[in-house]
């Protein structure tokens, strides 16, 4: 079994990641956030807290996700490409490890119920399954018009016994959701967790979820050097979002400084118009949004710009502080990847290697495609994040023909 490590350096105290990170938040939160911060400190060096939470990777998510060799893939692109298989984990992304790992400590802090807005309901899921393991209630906000495109989803989290709350005001998406999670958690933040779904929002989330998250790369560290006689990969290519199942590959590698790390990002119909992509680190600039200072892509009021992807994982308009430090820092690179280059990575994995990727995932799968041709010869390791079962229906309505999908 795997052991997980959490002596990172990084945040401070307070929070911040060089200048970014903190929290940002009303006054009645700031005591809630030092009693979770205090919290998840004593957790994390608790024993049997830890042997739960592995307990639970290794026998209810199935860690360790396997890493597979795209060998027909690396033939036809001429790099040797590597897949870190969190599509394969229960659930069927890597959400599935913060979730528990907030679960966990919310119970141990005696709360009753578990929080959160969902926008394509992936994080909903999680959470949901997360609460119902561990025995806590689930209150799940969403927009309308979410629920009314992700009806699969709102169908899980209620059998898994969740309450899916409608939001029906604004434009009833996904910000509307977060405003009125927010509201509900100002109204009892004593016996309500708010389970945030990325390394996102206020100190001490993006230090805890990157936490939860570095299995995933701790794990792949010591498989790849079992595969490959002791190397490390010469490059490991994550999608971003909020940024979490990248920070969770790349934290084991951040020390290892021949490994080169690509964060990618979706550049959606158009990157050079705002509302059209969600390319936070390329297009945006440092401003504090949800609680947190980061790069955020700004409207013209320097309020948070409406976003886009093909990917709806990905498209929020800022990215976790961790991330924006290792920007400035030069220790990740930041790409993008476009609608239509993910998509045909989406057939390219499914129909070389029998493997269907959610489309955040072939954001990452793209990119490293690309890589494949710069670097021959090099390894790339892809840290597949999901799953494509969420995703078979859209990509057959908008895409279908093109790829002679008939149905
Ligand atoms: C939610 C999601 C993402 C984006 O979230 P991050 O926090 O950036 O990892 C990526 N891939 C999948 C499959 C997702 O469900």
């Amino acid at each position: 079994m795997f052991k997980n490590t959490f002596n990172s350096t990084l945040p401070n105290q307070e929070g911040y990641f060089g200048e970014y990170g903190g929290a940002f938040i009303p006054p009645q939160l700031e005591v809630i956030m030092k009693e979770i911060t205090a919290a998840y400190l004593e957790a994390r060096e608790d024993e049997s807290f830890l042997d739960e939470l592995m307990s639970l990777y290794q026998h209810y998510v199935g860690r360790p996700s396997p890493i597979f060799h795209a060998k027909n893939l690396s033939k036809k692109y001429g790099a040797d490409i590597y897949l870190k298989r969190e599509d394969l984990n229960h659930t069927g992304a890597h959400k599935i490890n913060h979730t528990l790992g907030e679960a966990l400590l919310a119970k141990r802090m005696g709360k009753k119920k578990l929080i959160a807005e969902t926008g394509a309901g992936q994080h909903g899921v999680a959470l949901a399954t997360a609460a119902a393991l561990v025995g806590l209630e689930c209150d799940i906000y969403m927009g309308e018009v979410d629920i009314a495109k992700e009806h699969p989803n709102v169908v899980r989290m209620e059998i898994l016994g969740a309450k899916v709350i409608p939001v029906s005001h604004g434009r009833k998406t996904l910000k509307e959701a977060v405003d009125t999670a927010f509201g509900a958690y100002l109204e009892d933040p004593v016996t309500q967790f708010f389970a945030i779904g990325s390394v996102v929002g206020p100190h001490p989330f993006p230090m805890m979820v990157r936490d939860f998250q570095s299995i995933v790369g701790n794990e792949a560290i010591v498989q790849f050097a079992d595969m490959k006689d002791g190397a490390l990969p010469e490059n490991i290519v994550a999608c971003v979002g909020g940024g979490s199942n990248a920070i969770g590959i790349f934290t084991a590698f951040l020390e290892k400084e021949d490994v080169t790390l690509y964060g990618v990002e979706p550049s959606g119909r158009d990157i050079n118009t705002i509302g059209e992509h969600a390319a936070t680190m390329t297009k945006g600039e440092p401003g504090i949004i949800h609680g947190f200072k980061s790069y955020m892509l700004k409207d013209e009021n320097g309020e948070p710009a409406p976003v886009y992807s093909v990917a709806s994982g990905l498209d929020y308009p800022g990215v976790g502080p961790q991330h924006s430090y290792l920007k400035d820092a030069h220790r990740v690179i930041y790409e993008h990847i476009s609608d239509v280059e993910a998509i045909d990575a989406f057939f390219e994995l499914s129909r070389l290697e029998g493997i269907i990727p959610a489309i955040e995932s072939a954001h990452a799968v793209s990119f490293a495609l690309k890589l494949a041709k710069e670097k021959p010869g090099s390894s790339i390791l892809i840290n597949l994040s999901g799953r494509g079962d969420k995703d078979i229906d859209f990509v057959a309505e908008h895409y279908g023909k093109k790829y002679k999908v008939n149905f």
